[in-house]
Parts: structure tokens; C-alpha cells; sequence
């Protein structure tokens, strides 16, 4: 009779999936009041986060972006800049040994009413489709919006707050029907959550 012996994954651990979600803007780059990224020249790094991602990707994860650009539809950007965008963010990021797995964005208008924008969750499920099975439970989505808060309870996956964005303070959370599971002063300290948790 032959025993079977328990596969263990090179981690030795199965509870957490390798993989992290991030929003861009407020959480990475400058958050803009009222306003979109338009051009290579408006985005702006944060302060430490590519720290952070440093720290994320020393640590073995996958990073993917999932953000909202309805600045596409609404004529202030087009495709091939918001391409340009990552293509740029993601060079410098090179330089600093990390790499983006991924940028999924919602190009579309709220009045599209299409699947992909956050809160919806369909670029989470393309992340799903490019590289799952995805246990979102096992994942965490980190953001600076309450809508970012709602995306992330809606597909699954543990929420961080940001305070480096959108959203000032662990107050304004009080109204929001979707209360993220940890609030981080930045990205730096999300990552310390995520690896913690
Ligand atoms: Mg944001
Ligand atoms: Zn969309």
C-alpha cells in the first residue's frame, strides 16, 4: 500500500494567493480632484509607493491593476495615451525590479452602465480569465474610494484603504455601506498588511 504524501507548495503555505490588486491612481500615482491623468506628465508617483511595490514584489506577488479611466469616453484621453501612461509607469517600475503583471482599466463612461466599472466587477473576472483560477478570498484589493472598498466586497476579495488618495480619513468611512477590512496611511503600509495577513 502506498502511502500519499501531502504536496506542499513551495510558500508552505496555502491559505494566501501570491497575487495583489491595486487601483492606480491614489494608491500608486497622484490622486486628481475632479480630473484625469491625461498625459505622461500629469502622472505622478506617490511618495514611497514604488516602495511598496518594491516590497510586494520582493515577496514574490503578481501585481495587477484595476482602474477606472473614464477619461477615455469622455474624449480627454485616448487608448494609445493610457497605453503610453503604463507603458512609461511600467519602464520606471522596471528600473526598480518591479513588475506590473497586469493593467486592466474601465475606459467607459457610469452612464454606459457597462460590466467593467468599478464597483462592477468584471476586471477582476478578466484577471480571472489571464490568470486563475483566482480564490479572491485569498486576495487582497487595494484602493483610496469607497467604490474601489465596494468592488473589492463584491468580487470576493479583502479590502485596504488607503488614505493617500480620494479618501483623508478613517471619518469619512463611517457613511460608506462598505467598510474596507484594514485602513493604511499608504501603500507602503498596505503591503505590510497584506504580507501580514
Ligand atoms: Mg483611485
Ligand atoms: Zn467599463
Amino acid at each position: 500500500m502506498v502511502e500519499k504524501v501531502p504536496e506542499k507548495n513551495s510558500s508552505g503555505r496555502k491559505d494566501k494567493m501570491k497575487i495583489v490588486f491595486l487601483d492606480r491612481d491614489g494608491v500608486i500615482s497622484d490622486y486628481t480632484p475632479n480630473d484625469y491623468v491625461k498625459n505622461w506628465k500629469e502622472f505622478k508617483f506617490l511618495p514611497h509607493s514604488i516602495d511598496g511595490l518594491k516590497n510586494f514584489a520582493f515577496n514574490g506577488f503578481q501585481i495587477i491593476i484595476i482602474s477606472n479611466q473614464a477619461g477615455v469616453n469622455k474624449g480627454l484621453l485616448s487608448l494609445e495615451t493610457l497605453t503610453d501612461i503604463t507603458e512609461k509607469m511600467q519602464r520606471i517600475l522596471k528600473d526598480s525590479g518591479v513588475n506590473i503583471a497586469k493593467a486592466y482599466y474601465c475606459p467607459h463612461t457610469a452612464e454606459e452602465n457597462c460590466d467593467c466599472r468599478k464597483p462592477k466587477t468584471g476586471l477582476f473576472k478578466q484577471a480571472d480569465k489571464d490568470f486563475g483560477p483566482i480564490d479572491f478570498s485569498k486576495t487582497f484589493f487595494i484602493g483610496d474610494s469607497s467604490i474601489d472598498i465596494e468592488a473589492g466586497k463584491h468580487i470576493g476579495a479583502k479590502t485596504i484603504l488607503v488614505l493617500s488618495g480620494k479618501t483623508k480619513s478613517e471619518e469619512e468611512t463611517k457613511e460608506w455601506k462598505y467598510k474596507p477590512d484594514y485602513i493604511a496611511k499608504t501603500l507602503l503600509e498596505a503591503v505590510e498588511i497584506v504580507i501580514a495577513n
